[in-house]
C-alpha cells in the first residue's frame, strides 16, 4: 500500500499509533517460506496487554519456514475510512493485505469478540462464514480460551487449537509445510491431539503442556508505541489453580498446577528487561502466591532489579497472603490497590460455589495492609449465584460496611459481575438469573454500599452467556450480528444490544429464549466434543453436591 495514502489515513484516525507497526521489536520477514498473520480480534490495546498473544507470536516466529507479522481489529474510525477507501485488512509490520497471508491465525479470548473477528475476515475479503470461503482462500485458524467450545467458534474458523498452543503449534505448522493444498492441510491437522478441525474433527481433548517450565516465552516481544492497560513484562509464573470454584473455567481448562523454577523466572525476567527496557514486572498466574516458591523468587527479583528501578507486581493475591512470613515480602512489592474476589460474602453461597476465601481472612488483609500503608481496596462480587436472595445481598453493603470500621481502607470499589454459567464448570448446567432480577439486585446494591460500585451491563452479559453456551446454530446470528453493525460487544461504549435484536429476530430467533435454555435437560452439551482433563464425570458429580446443597436449603 502506498506510503502516502497511508499517512493521510493515519493522521486522519484516532491513535494512529494503534496502525503504523515499526515498534521496537516488531517481527521482521527474511525470506521465510510462509507468512502467518496474527490476528487479535480486539483493540491494539487489549491484544499488546496479551501474555498469550505475543507468546504464539513467539512460537510461530520459532519456526524455521514461518514469518510472522500483526494485525488487530480497526476501531470504528479506521473501519469507516477503510471501507469507504476499500483499503483491504493489512498488517502492522509490511502493511500487507491480510488475505495474502499464507495462515491466519485469530487469538479469541472471548465470546464477545467473535463480531470482531467477522468484521477482520470481511475486511480482508474473505467470507466470515467458514463454508462460504473457497479452497483458495488462507485456512483460518482460533486459539485463546473461547476454543473450549468449538461448537460455535467452527462456524468462523476452519480449525482450532484447542487447550494450551505450546504442544500444539510447532507440529500444526509443519503439517502446513508438508501439505499440499488447504483441504491436505485440515485433513492432516485434524489428526493431530489438541486441534479441531470444523466439519471434520468429532472430539478433541485438552492436553497440557507438561514442560512449562521449558515453554516459549515472549522475551523481546514488540514494545507498544502507543500507551497500553498492561505495558509491562508478564511473566506466567505457575499455570492452573489449586482451587476448585465451580463457577471457574480457568482452573478446569488449565488443570493441572504446574510452576516455574525460580531460576527460569529469573532468566526471562532479566532477559525481557534487557531486550525491551520496560520498567514493570508482573508475576501472573490465577493464583501467584500458591508457587511454593514465592518468596525466594520475590527475593530474586529484588535483588535483581532495585538497582534499575523496575518494579515488580503481582495481580493476584489472597487475603492469607498479608500475615505471616509473606507480608513482609509485600512492602517490596509496588502498592497498587488491594484486590481480592470474594465473590459472596454469603457463607452458604461460599459453599454452593465452593470459593475458599473467608470473610475474616479479608478483614486481616486489609487491617494487615492498612498498617503498611495500603488504603485502595477492590473487592469483586458475583451476583445470580444459584438460590442467592436479597439477603445474600444485602450482607454485600454489610461486609462493606465493617471493612470501613474496622480497617483503615478508606477507597473501597465494588466491582460486580453476573454468574456466567461457563462450559466445562459444574454449574454449567445451572439457568442464569433473571436479567430483571439482576438488575434490582445491582440496584440494592449500590444503595447499600458505602463506596464505589461499578455495575454489569447486563445486555452485555445476556449476549455473552449466550454466545459462550452457543451451537452452531448461532452461526447465522452471529453474522448477522456483524452486519447489523456489532462491534466490540465488550466494550460498554460500542455495545449495541439492539444489533443483537435485530440479529435474533432475522433469524428467527428468540434472545430470550436461548438465555434460559435449560442445558440440564440435554443429554449431550454443545462442547461435550472437547474432553477436559477432570472429565465430565467430575463435574457431574461436582454439580450434584450443589443441588444437594440448594435442596436441603429449600427443602426441594
Ligand atoms: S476462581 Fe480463582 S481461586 Fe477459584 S478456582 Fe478459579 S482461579 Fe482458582
Amino acid at each position: 500500500m502506498k506510503k502516502e495514502k497511508l499517512g493521510k489515513i493515519f493522521a486522519a484516525v484516532q491513535t494512529p499509533g494503534r496502525y503504523t507497526g515499526s515498534e521496537y521489536n516488531a517481527y521482521k520477514y527474511k525470506n521465510e517460506r510462509f507468512r502467518f498473520l496474527l490476528c487479535y480480534p480486539d483493540d491494539y490495546k487489549i491484544g499488546m496487554s496479551s501474555l498469550g498473544y505475543h507468546t504464539v507470536g513467539k512460537i510461530v516466529s520459532s519456526h524455521i519456514d514461518f514469518a510472522v507479522e500483526r494485525c488487530f481489529a480497526p476501531a470504528p474510525d479506521m473501519e469507516k475510512i477503510m471501507r469507504e477507501e476499500k483499503i483491504s485488512l493489512f498488517s502492522l509490520e509490511s502493511k500487507t493485505p491480510a488475505d495474502k497471508f499464507d495462515l491466519l491465525g485469530f487469538s479469541v479470548h472471548h465470546e464477545l469478540s467473535f463480531t470482531n473477528m467477522l468484521n477482520m475476515l470481511d475486511l480482508a475479503g474473505l467470507h466470515p462464514m467458514r463454508a462460504q470461503r473457497s479452497h483458495k482462500d488462507p485456512p483460518v485458524i482460533a486459539g485463546g480460551p473461547a476454543t473450549v467450545n468449538p461448537a460455535l467458534l467452527g462456524e468462523f474458523a476452519d480449525l482450532m487449537v484447542v487447550g494450551e498452543g505450546e504442544g500444539i503449534i510447532p507440529g500444526l505448522l509443519d503439517r502446513f509445510t508438508s501439505s499440499g493444498s488447504k483441504e491436505e492441510f485440515l485433513a492432516s491437522a485434524a489428526e493431530l491431539e489438541g486441534v479441531f478441525v470444523s466439519g471434520k474433527s468429532s472430539s478433541v481433548r485438552i492436553t497440557p503442556y507438561l514442560k512449562f517450565d521449558d515453554s516459549y516465552v515472549p522475551c523481546g516481544q514488540p514494545v507498544p508505541c502507543v500507551s497500553i492497560p498492561h505495558d509491562r513484562i508478564n511473566i506466567e509464573i505457575s499455570r492452573g489453580c489449586r482451587g476448585s470454584c465451580r463457577f471457574c473455567q480457568a482452573s478446569v481448562i488449565y488443570a493441572p498446577y504446574r510452576q516455574k523454577t525460580p531460576e527460569r523466572i529469573l532468566d526471562i525476567a532479566s532477559a525481557s528487561v534487557a531486550s525491551t527496557g520496560c520498567d514493570e514486572i508482573a508475576l501472573t498466574s490465577l493464583s501467584a502466591t500458591d508457587h511454593e516458591n514465592i518468596i525466594e523468587i520475590m527475593d530474586d527479583m529484588h535483588y535483581a532489579f532495585r538497582d534499575l528501578g523496575v518494579s515488580v507486581v503481582m495481580p493476584s493475591l489472597r487475603p492469607e497472603d498479608f500475615s505471616g512470613k509473606f507480608a513482609s515480602g509485600l512492602s517490596r512489592i509496588r502498592r497498587g490497590g488491594l484486590t481480592f474476589a470474594p465473590e459472596t460474602p454469603s457463607q452458604r453461597l461460599k459453599k454452593i460455589i465452593n470459593k475458599n476465601i473467608d470473610n475474616e481472612k479479608i478483614l486481616e488483609a486489609a487491617r494487615q495492609a492498612s498498617l503498611r500503608g495500603w488504603r485502595k481496596m477492590k473487592l469483586y462480587f458475583m451476583i445470580g449465584l444459584p438460590s442467592e436472595t436479597m439477603e445474600d445481598i444485602e450482607e454485600i453493603g454489610r461486609f462493606i460496611s465493617r471493612i470501613k470500621s474496622e480497617t483503615e481502607m478508606k477507597n473501597i470499589t465494588v466491582s460486580l459481575s453476573a454468574f456466567n454459567p461457563q462450559p466445562h464448570t459444574p454449574l454449567q448446567w445451572v439457568i442464569p438469573g433473571d436479567p430483571e432480577v439482576l438488575a434490582e439486585k445491582e440496584r440494592r446494591i449500590k444503595k447499600i454500599v458505602r463506596g464505589t460500585v461499578k455495575g454489569i451491563d447486563i445486555q452485555s452479559h445476556i449476549i455473552s452467556s449466550i454466545l459462550c453456551r452457543g451451537d452452531s446454530g448461532l452461526g447465522n446470528v452471529v453474522y448477522e450480528a456483524f452486519r447489523e453493525g456489532a462491534r466490540f460487544d465488550q466494550w460498554g461504549e460500542h455495545f449495541d444490544y439492539s444489533a443483537w435484536e435485530r440479529a435474533f429476530n432475522k433469524d428467527g430467533k428468540d434472545i430470550m429464549e436461548y438465555y434460559f435454555r435449560d442445558f440440564s435437560r440435554l443429554k449431550e452439551l454443545p462442547w461435550d466434543s472437547v474432553e477436559t482433563v477432570a472429565g465430565k464425570d467430575y463435574l457431574e458429580k461436582s454439580y450434584r453436591i450443589v443441588l444437594k446443597l440448594i435442596g436441603e436449603r429449600t427443602g426441594v
